[in-house]
C-alpha cells in the first residue's frame, strides 16, 4: 500500500515523509488482507494531550471494507432524553452511562490542585514550563480527561453499532443548538452524554453497512398522541415533569419517551 511518500510496509511499520520509518499498532487485519487493492489518501498525524501519537489515513478501495448486512426489515425511532440516554420505539431503554458522574469529583479535585500549583509557581516567579510539579499535575489531569473521553466514545460506538446492525432504518430528532442552549442545564448534559457524536456515528455507520439513517424535525414529537394524532397544546401541554400521560382524545395511556420515539419513527417513515 503506498501513496507517493506514504507507505505501509506491513501491519506494524509505515513510512511517513520527514519522520521516516515508524512502528505502530492498531491496523484492522481485515484491511491487510486486501492491501494490493487499497489506495492511501490524506494522511494526518495527531498528538493528544497526554502525548500519544495517532496516524489517520483515508483509504480507498474498489471493494467495500465492511461486508453489507442482510436486510432484516426492522425500523426504529429513537428519542434522546435526559431521564435515560435513549428510548426507542420498541420501548427499549438505554440508561445514561454513569462513568462521568463517578469520575467528576476526581476531575474537579485534580483541576483545583493544578490551579494551586500554577499559583505557587507564579508566586515564586517560575515559568509553568519549568515547574515540575505543575507539569506532573497537568499530565495527570489530561490522563483523567482522556479516560472519560474514551469511555464515552466506547459507549457511543457500542450503542450506534447495535442500532445500525439491528435495523434497516433508524430515525432520530435533529438536535437544535438554539433550543438546547435556552436551558443551560439541558445543554450541559447534552454535551455530557454526547448525542451529537452519536448522530454522527449513526450517519457514517449507516453508509458503511448499507442502512438508512434519518433525522427529522423535533416539533411536537413529544406532545402528539402516537395512537390518534391528538396534539397536547395550551394548558394541556406536557411539561418535562410529565413522564406518563393519558390522551384526552382517545384515552390511551402513554409513557412519554416511548410515545415520542414512536412519533419520531412515524415522521421518518412519512418522509420516505
Ligand atoms: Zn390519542
Amino acid at each position: 500500500m503506498r501513496n507517493g511518500s506514504v507507505r505501509l510496509n506491513d501491519s506494524h511499520h509505515l513510512r511517513l515523509p520527514k519522520l521516516g520509518r515508524l512502528r505502530f499498532k492498531g491496523l484492522p487485519s481485515k484491511i491487510l488482507d486486501q492491501t494490493d487493492d487499497i489506495r492511501i489518501g490524506t494522511t494526518t498525524v495527531l498528538m493528544d494531550a497526554v502525548g500519544h501519537y495517532f496516524v489517520s489515513m483515508q483509504l480507498g478501495s474498489e471493494y467495500p471494507f465492511v461486508s453489507e448486512q442482510s436486510v432484516i426489515k426492522s425500523k426504529v425511532g429513537i428519542d434522546l432524553n435526559l431521564t435515560n440516554f435513549l428510548t426507542d420505539s420498541n420501548d427499549q431503554v438505554i440508561d445514561n452511562p454513569h462513568y462521568y458522574r463517578t469520575i467528576r469529583g476526581k476531575l474537579a479535585k485534580a483541576q483545583r490542585k493544578l490551579s494551586r500549583r500554577a499559583r505557587r509557581a507564579k508566586k515564586s516567579q517560575r515559568r509553568l514550563s519549568a515547574s515540575k510539579n505543575y507539569q506532573k499535575q497537568r499530565l495527570l489531569l489530561a490522563k483523567l480527561q482522556l479516560k472519560v473521553a474514551n469511555q464515552r466514545k466506547n459507549f457511543l460506538h457500542h450503542v450506534s453499532t447495535a442500532l445500525i446492525k439491528n435495523h434497516d432504518l433508524v430515525v432520530a430528532e435533529e438536535l437544535r443548538g438554539k433550543n438546547m442552549l435556552r436551558n443551560h442545564a439541558l445543554a450541559m448534559s447534552i454535551s455530557d452524554v454526547g448525542w451529537r457524536t452519536l448522530l454522527g456515528m449513526l450517519a457514517y455507520k449507516a453508509d458503511l453497512y448499507g442502512r438508512k439513517f434519518l433525522t427529522i424535525d423535533p416539533r411536537n414529537t413529544t406532545q402528539t398522541c402516537s395512537d390518534c394524532g391528538h396534539v397536547m397544546a395550551g394548558k394541556n401541554k406536557l411539561t418535562l415533569a410529565d413522564r406518563k400521560w393519558t390522551c384526552p382524545n382517545c384515552g390511551v395511556f402513554h409513557v412519554r419517551d416511548h410515545n415520542a420515539a414512536k412519533n419520531i419513527l412515524a415522521k421518518g417513515l412519512a418522509t420516505l
